[in-house]
């Protein structure tokens, strides 16, 4: 059994990459190593902060482990809200403040392409690897659906006549930008077993 620490706290997280993984792999979460601080991410992209946060637990709890960081990027907003997609209302602001104010910086915008974009940093002893996972759409002119999370009500894939909220958690999970970049990520792990 191969134990790889995931960087994050977040159940759901760590459920989906256990699914694709399979049984060789024990996930372990940030609480599962003893680590109870919140991870920094003071960088400007996604590959920074993603390797800011899996450096912090290597170099602190000397285990192998990988990080992500996810950002929804919008042409007509230049690649906004891209690495602030958490905090792009301010940081007191939740999801609901976010996609406000996106509905209100694409207003009269025809220009609706965007895409998620996750970024994976693996750090084992034998170095550091990134992983990418990228799903294409467009920024719907008003919320529809009421499943998932973030942006979810305003994302539409491309070829698909719904939002990311009106997908099934697990129609989501076939396709989403986290899904992809995590399936890079267990393909290299496949090929490249963890000591
Ligand atoms: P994180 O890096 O996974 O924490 O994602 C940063 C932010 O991007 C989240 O707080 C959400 O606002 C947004 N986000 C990430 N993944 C998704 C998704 O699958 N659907 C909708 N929003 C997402």
């Amino acid at each position: 059994m191969v134990y790889l620490c995931f960087a994050t706290n977040n159940l759901n997280k760590i459920a989906e990459i256990g699914q694709i993984l399979g049984d060789e792999f024990k996930i372990q979460s940030l609480n599962d190593i003893g680590c109870f601080k919140e991870l920094p991410e003071n960088q400007d992209t996604l590959e920074g902060n993603s390797l800011e946060k899996a450096q912090y637990v290597f170099e602190n709890f000397h285990t192998s482990c990988f990080a992500d960081d996810t950002g929804l990027e919008v042409k007509a907003l230049e690649g906004d809200p891209g690495v602030m997609s958490a905090r792009y209302a301010g940081l007191q602001k939740d999801s609901n403040d976010n996609i406000e104010l996106l509905l209100k910086n694409l207003l009269n915008i025809k220009t609706r392409e965007a895409q998620f974009r996750t970024v994976i940093t693996l750090i084992t002893p034998e170095g550091v690897n990134q992983f990418e996972g990228i799903i294409e759409g467009e920024i719907l002119t008003s919320r529809r659906g009421n499943q998932g999370f973030g942006y979810d009500p305003v994302f539409q894939p491309s070829g698909y006549s719904k939002s990311f909220a009106e997908l099934s958690m697990e129609q989501k999970n076939m396709i989403s930008h986290r899904a992809l970049a995590f399936r890079k990520l267990v393909n290299y792990l496949k090929a490249n077993p963890v000591s």
